[in-house]
């Protein structure tokens, strides 16, 4: 499956952070005018390409530094972009584990909520998710697959593993937008 178009529009059912609508709305306003097109993608992944070269071995803690900074402005409980317009990558293991929650055996499950996607990958098969609740909470957090636990997949040292992956999603996350904006600068810096 592929990812929808970034279902847009934040939800204030949660308590705001004191600049998220700023941080949104700059990511909202690029996204709209758009300026996150295949140009940008690939000058992001030109950048980040020499990023990673002059600074190999610093790259992934710039990146968890960067990462805290930006979420220090979202609460994703007020996005939910993710859960909305891309469907989560889902394994076996995620599957006997979220089954086992929801008292399904995992072929049900398979049957109910997962479907491949065009690189063959197993995905869940709707978007937006279907436990995705309409307070953007997600009804199987506790058990949620890996991939979602991992999203965006810039902290935890796994920036540089990522790199291709963090210019499309600065299309659907307005976290991943910033951080790389960050970077530009501290580029721009040196
Ligand atoms: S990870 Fe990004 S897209 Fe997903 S909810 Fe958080 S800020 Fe929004
Ligand atoms: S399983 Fe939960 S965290 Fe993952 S996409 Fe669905 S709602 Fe979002």
């Amino acid at each position: 499956m592929k990812p929808t178009k970034p279902r847009l529009g934040y939800v204030s059912q949660h308590p705001v952070k004191q600049g998220f609508v700023s941080y949104y709305q700059i990511w909202r306003e690029k996204l709209d005018a758009g300026k996150l097109g295949k140009k940008y993608q690939q000058e992001t992944i030109k950048l980040l390409n020499g990023l990673q070269k002059s600074h190999n071995k610093k790259l992934n803690e710039q990146a968890n530094e960067l990462h805290a900074l930006a979420f220090e402005q979202i609460d994703c409980l007020n996005c939910a972009n993710c859960c909305k317009s891309i469907p989560a990558r889902i394994n076996d293991t995620d599957i006997n584990r979220i089954a086992k929650k929801l008292r399904m055996k995992p072929d049900e499950f398979r049957v109910a909520f997962t479907c491949r996607d065009e690189d063959g990958d197993m995905v869940i098969n709707r978007s937006p998710c279907p436990f995705l609740e309409v307070d953007n909470t997600c009804r199987i957090y506790e058990v949620r697959p890996k991939a979602c636990r991992e999203y965006p997949h810039t902290d935890q040292f796994t920036f540089r593993s990522n790199i291709s992956l963090h210019a499309v999603n600065a299309v659907y996350c307005p976290a991943v937008y910033h951080i790389l904006e960050n970077f530009k600068q501290l580029r721009l810096k040196e």
